[in-house]
């Protein structure tokens, strides 16, 4: 497991002074590159120390970079947690695990899935620690049922600005634990958290796969299965156009029984079978990710995936990008971004055909798009699911083309009331941020307070408005 959006191995670290090295991050998306200081510090004292009285102007926490823009970079200072990586207590019987916030939920899986729990939801890929999990209140392909990973968190301890340790949760502290949760480390560092696991019968999802010939027909189908499966998810084609337009792979499961898997399985339900992930070795030329290469792919995807049923492990289900290490170099050195839209369920067909309409008029592919169903909005200020539906577009980086693309979205996204994700975000400006979150101001106000010199911030969150520009 390693941060593979820090900088590139022809790009040595210059070190600059104790546990902290001068290096060019990113996010996972590669775009934007942003020279920073980076500090590698485990001990709680030396975290203080590096706060209150070090000559840092300003610093934002960084887990393992899974974020796709500039939410965990900042020039001034990035004060990686995975150094910070305990697992500190399982209680076997209630599920609940306390541990540190640069524990990553690969590492949470190994430990607890064998005593057949699993986390209570995931995003799609397991290289995220559970700072970043809580940071961008992350969710997963069963939020429709069971809400997001800060819905989870049983409680947090929170390093703030001034050096104090801050235990927060939905009874105390309750208004920080919210602003935290969701908050993209902007109120400090979560340096533990106790999560609530959810009991498994197995490492194994019941799926049912189908293919639907247009958005109409996913929309349905989505309808149709919400209730009766715990997990969604749909691939779409979003270069196919016409009445095949948003035509889809949706795959539907709920957690297997026992008594579903094969005699070899139901000896060892909790245990994953073992595979071997290939790797991107280098950067691939830019135009290895033409609308041809896409279009093809696309096309091969949903021919390829006709109506049935099967069993699918964890990592196959959950993970199936994880299976291909580095798979951000296919996007070559300019990188790509990605542009997460939610919208209101009662327009959200509308909405995303609009999308859809425009990304095909566009001639800039997307690689197949995720579509997921969501359930209502937690209290969490800067959260980002409401109840709606979610599609998920990853672009090439191609300037000015990019840039004045995913501003036209942003229009449909003001135009039906949606807004984007913050984790995955690295294009959107001020006015149109605080447009799509109503509580920016309580969650200003709530920064000011805990941070009156700003000493945390990112270049996200000078972007979008959250903070002041420097
Ligand atoms: C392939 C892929 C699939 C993904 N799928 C999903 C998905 O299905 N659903 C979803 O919700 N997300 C998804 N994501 C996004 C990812 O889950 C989030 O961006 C997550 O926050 C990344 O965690 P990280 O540890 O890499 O944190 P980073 O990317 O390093 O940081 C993310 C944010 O967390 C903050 N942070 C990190 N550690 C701490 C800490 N200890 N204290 C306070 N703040 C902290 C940072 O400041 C930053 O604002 C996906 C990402 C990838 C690459």
């Amino acid at each position: 497991m390693n941060d593979s959006s820090a900088a590139s191995p022809d790009d040595p670290p210059e070190i600059s002074s104790a546990n902290a090295v001068n290096s060019t991050l990113s996010g996972w998306g590669n775009y934007p590159k942003v020279n920073c200081t980076v500090h590698f510090q485990r001990q709680v004292d030396a975290l203080r120390n590096l706060l209150v009285e070090g000559d840092v102007m300003s610093s934002i926490p960084r887990g393992l970079g899974r974020s796709y823009g500039d939410s965990s970079v900042n020039q001034d200072g990035v004060l990686v947690q995975t150094p910070r990586n305990r697992l500190l207590a399982l209680d076997e019987k209630t599920g609940c695990l306390t541990c540190e916030a640069g524990v990553s939920l690969e590492e949470v899986i190994q430990c607890v899935l064998p005593k057949g729990w699993f986390l209570p939801t995931t995003p799609g890929t397991k290289f995220v620690t559970i700072g970043g999990a809580i940071a961008a209140d992350v969710h997963g392909k069963n939020h429709h049922r069971d809400g997001t990973w800060g819905q989870h968190v049983k409680r947090l301890s929170l390093m703030v600005a001034d050096g104090t340790i801050m235990e927060c949760s939905a009874h105390q502290n309750s208004d920080v634990f919210w602003a935290t949760v969701g908050g993209m480390g902007l109120t400090g560092i979560v340096l533990e958290a106790t999560i609530q696991l959810m009991r498994v019968p197995s490492a194994y999802v019941e799926v049912t796969q189908r293919r639907a010939s247009n958005m109409f027909e996913a929309f349905d189908l989505f309808l149709e299965t919400d209730e009766q499966y715990k997990y969604s998810v749909a691939w779409i084609d979003c270069l196919s156009s016409r009445n095949k337009l948003g035509r889809s792979v949706l795959l539907s499961g709920n957690d297997a029984e026992v008594t579903s898997l094969k005699p070899k399985q139901a000896k060892s339900p909790w245990k994953l079978p073992a595979k071997r992930a290939k790797s991107v070795p280098f950067e691939f030329p830019g135009l290895a990710m033409n609308q041809l290469a896409i279009r093809a792919f696309n096309g091969l995807y949903y021919r390829k995936h006709g109506n049935r049923q099967m069993l699918m492990d964890f990592d196959s289900y959950f993970y199936p990008l994880d299976s291909i290490n580095h798979w951000n170099r296919i996007y070559g050195k300019r990188g790509f971004v990605q542009y997460q839209a939610l919208f209101p369920r009662d327009c959200s067909r509308e909405a995303m055909v609009k999308l859809l309409q425009i990304i095909s008029k566009s001639g800039q592919a997307s690689f197949l798009a995720v579509l997921k169903s969501s359930g209502p909005a937690n209290p969490g200020m800067l959260s980002y699911l409401f109840d709606g539906h979610t599609l998920a577009l990853d672009f090439p980086f191609r300037g000015e083309k990019t840039i004045r693309l995913c501003h036209q979205l942003d229009q449909i996204m003001l135009e039906f009331g949606g807004r984007v994700y913050l984790a995955k975000d690295a294009l959107i400006g001020a006015d149109t941020f605080a447009a799509m979150y109503p509580r920016l101001d309580e969650f200003k106000q709530l920064k000011h307070r805990l941070d009156p010199l700003t000493k945390f911030r990112s270049c996200q969150s000078d972007r979008v408005g959250i903070t002041e520009p420097r």
